[in-house]
């Protein structure tokens, strides 16, 4: 972008003012392949194109990280991811700081009590900013990284939150944006991309369909995709979720998570998030069981991991739990990996388990979290019930989006307005009217 926007390189000034005192020397390295360990510069590549073709992941100087960082350092950062900086793959402190990230952990009381825990906790990304999902997160990060790359034009291909973060992000630093998505979105998700005046590909076909013709747009366009050329950049974006919560738990680990899994990068991240805490001394080692969340409607990792097997089959996706709908999961045998590992469990819930899930957390905690959210209840549920969740063990269930965006999938669930007229006495039948039906209800139930 030719037209530097003068208002982020003083608010990033501001920021490195703000970053010094937690070192401004570069700590990452390169990329490396998670395969076979062959590296590379850091650049937009992200498959072992030499070797392999394994996935490429950011390297870092940990001895540097170690010297450079303790707890009194991050908590001199920004109230955002930044505060993590050296644990971000940026070379500068010319990042994009829309104040993403450090969302609440709450700890929840009536949906524990409901579901029979004892230290449950919702990190809640349903009000991550700015576009209310966890995707702002990896977006942050991987446009910081575009843009000390030198691209002018960033995309990506989404299941629909990703759009909403890109277009946003991207309006916000000035540079062009063209993103990618399936066309059957919900309206919200639509909206909420258009608004920000990126081009907009409504795509006839699925998200993997979606995603194959990104990776060839990517070939020939020399474009910016934060989740094809940039993902290693992008995904480790993730790993602020793990941060966040070893600190806001008091630098110190829970004892099981529960994440969604879409491509599984997200759930892998959150693990790499723990360990490197853990590496650099931040925190005390400590076993996590990682548990994941799928829609029944594509479930590739929870059905293979469910027959024991280490490899996914690519499935046809058809579930309203569309942002979590990757019928070809790039990441999913380093998700299996992990539940394996770990002593988690990797479950799927039906789209009626899913609604039930929005409700349930809404009723309980007041948190309206998307279909992705109500997966994860709903898994949560599924694995206390099925004592794969121990009553006492510390718990965090991660909620990634907000419900406003899927309206659509909870219409004529809940209820509905009792329209009155502008009168005490319409009011006083209509709230009678109201009483006589709960009873109704309760009756019905006890029956
Ligand atoms: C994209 C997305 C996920 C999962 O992302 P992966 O990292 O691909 O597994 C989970 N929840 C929501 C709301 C998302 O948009
Ligand atoms: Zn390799």
């Amino acid at each position: 972008m030719s037209s530097v926007d003068e208002s982020w390189e003083i608010k990033d000034m501001t920021q490195a003012t703000l970053t010094q005192t937690a070192g401004t020397s570069a700590t990452i390295k390169n990329l490396k392949c998670k395969e076979c360990g062959m590296e590379y510069d850091a650049k937009a590549i992200h498959i072992c194109e030499d070797n392999c073709f394994g996935p490429l992941e950011v390297s870092y100087d940990y001895e540097a990280l170690r010297r450079q960082v303790t707890r009194e350092t991050i908590q001199a950062g920004p109230n955002s991811i930044w505060r993590y900086r050296p644990f971000l793959p940026v070379s500068t402190d010319n990042f994009i700081d829309v104040g993403t990230g450090m969302t609440p952990l709450v700890k929840s009381h009536r949906l524990a009590r409901r579901l029979g825990l004892k230290n449950l906790y919702i990190k809640n990304d349903a009000v991550n900013m700015p576009t209310l999902s966890f995707k702002d997160r990896v977006v942050s990060v991987a446009l910081s990284r575009a843009r000390e790359l030198g691209f002018s034009t960033v995309s990506c291909a989404s299941t629909g939150n990703l759009a909403n973060s890109t277009a946003a992000i991207a309006a916000h630093a000035g540079l062009d944006c063209c993103v990618f998505i399936p066309a059957d979105l919900e309206a919200g998700k639509v909206l909420g991309t258009l608004v920000y005046n990126p081009t907009v590909m409504a795509v006839k076909g699925n998200y993997d369909q979606v995603n194959r013709l990104c990776c060839e747009v990517a070939n020939t366009h020399g474009w910016g995709f934060v989740n094809i050329n940039l993902r290693p950049y992008y995904s480790e974006g993730s790993k602020t979720l793990g941060f966040e919560v070893a600190e806001q738990l008091g630098w110190q680990l829970p004892d099981h998570i529960v994440a969604p899994l879409a491509s599984g990068s997200l759930y892998t991240k959150i693990h790499k998030g723990f360990q490197e805490f853990i590496k650099v001394g931040l925190i005390e080692d400590k076993a996590v069981r990682f548990s994941g969340a799928q829609a029944e409607g594509c479930s590739p990792i929870a059905q293979a991991f469910k027959e024991g097997r280490d490899f996914v089959t690519p499935v046809k996706p058809s579930t309203i739990a569309k942002s979590i709908a990757i019928g070809n999961p790039a990441d999913g045998i380093y998700a299996l990996e992990i539940a394996k590992k770990t002593g988690g469990n990797i479950e799927s819930v039906t789209d009626a388990e899913i609604v039930e899930g929005m409700k349930l957390l809404a009723e309980t905690e007041g948190i309206f979290t998307e279909t992705a959210g109500g997966t994860t209840i709903a898994v949560l549920k599924k694995l206390v019930e099925a004592g794969k969740i121990d009553s006492d063990e510390t718990t965090v269930a991660y909620i990634t989006g907000n419900g406003l965006k899927t309206q659509e999938a909870i219409q004529g669930y809940i209820g509905e307005p009792l329209t009155i007229e502008a009168k005490l006495d319409s009011f006083e039948r209509a709230l009678e009217r109201s009483r006589t039906l709960e009873r109704l209800e309760w009756q019905q139930v006890l029956v």
